[in-house]
């Protein structure tokens, strides 16, 4: 299904990320041995259910979150935490999220090595009410809450049946103590991708090493509010992250492209959090590879 939306007097044209899509997407990856559910989660990854609503129909809908790591690795582990869907129309987002999460589970020798150095906590889709229902940013429940119309303005607030689940599955999953968080979104309005970040993490190792492989790629900076779950995410009753970032991807691309973005976003990761000589390594392992690409 592709989506047509209009906003500025610009028209976009996507294939559609639903909560089907990001079913589907989570029941293929737990097939991964990589990937895992969360100590929240069944063994589908699911970690609990929306409120759904009668008038609009909505039907209550699983709540996902799943691991990609290497258990096997004996490394300390960066703790990163990533989420997507808060806003209804916002696919490309979602698509880049999956992209990256396709990236983590695969055999790159950047994937592998990043699994031995990082856990992986992904909750592919946070308001699967509002996606379902298409217009808007929030969904029935935030409303009838009195808590507005943004579902990206409320992870500081308790009664609601998608923030409930996801913040308390956030801090049993990792323990609370997160090192990195990401917010997938899009953007209507701006030619370019951009990450929002607070000014005090303008200079930080993820940026600059997004900025040398993405240099398309510009950081806007943004104290927020504390409702978003970037703020939030960072504060003493979120999850303590030091460095949590907000991704705004363009809607003019096709979904594989945001894909192959998702996988650049991926190896930043990767160049930012492996020490230098396991990078040496790397770069070592993969002369041999890429001579051999070149001779076929
Ligand atoms: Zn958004």
């Amino acid at each position: 299904m592709a989506i047509v939306v209009g906003g500025g007097g610009a028209c976009f044209a996507l294939t559609a990320y639903t909560p089907q899509t990001a079913a589907d997407h989570t029941h293929l990856l737990l097939e991964n041995p990589y990937v895992m559910p969360t100590a929240s989660g069944d063994q589908n990854g699911v970690i609990g259910y929306s409120r759904g609503w009668s008038s609009p129909r909505i039907p209550s809908h699983d709540l996902y979150g799943y691991r990609i790591t290497d258990l096997e690795s004996p490394y300390d582990k960066t703790t990163i935490v990533m989420i997507s869907g808060n806003h209804n129309g916002e696919h490309s987002g979602n698509w880049a999220l999956q992209g990256m999460m396709d990236f983590l589970a695969g055999e790159e020798p950047w994937a592998v090595q990043l699994r031995r150095y990082a856990d992986f906590f992904i909750y592919p889709l946070v308001n699967p009410d509002g996606r379902f229902l298409g217009a808007g940013r929030g969904n029935p429940e935030l409303t009838a809450a009195g808590l507005g119309s943004d579902h990206n303005r409320v992870w500081n607030r308790s009664g609601l049946s998608t923030i409930d689940t996801f913040t308390t599955a956030m801090k049993k999953d990792t323990g609370g103590a997160v090192d990195y968080f990401f917010d997938f979104h899009s953007t209507f309005f701006h030619a370019n991708h951009y990450i929002v970040t607070v000014p005090e993490l303008g200079d930080s190792p993820y940026l600059r090493e997004l900025a040398a492989i993405a240099p398309d790629v510009e950081v806007v900076f943004s104290d927020g509010t504390p409702g978003m779950a970037r703020l939030w995410s960072m504060s003493a009753n979120g999850l303590h992250v030091e460095y949590a970032y907000t991704t705004e991807q363009h809607m003019l691309w096709e979904a594989a492209d945001y894909l192959a973005l998702g996988r650049t976003y991926g190896i930043a990761l990767h160049n930012t959090l492996i020490p230098e000589p396991a990078s040496m390594f790397l770069w070592l392992l993969c002369v041999p590879l890429l001579a051999s690409k070149a001779r076929a």
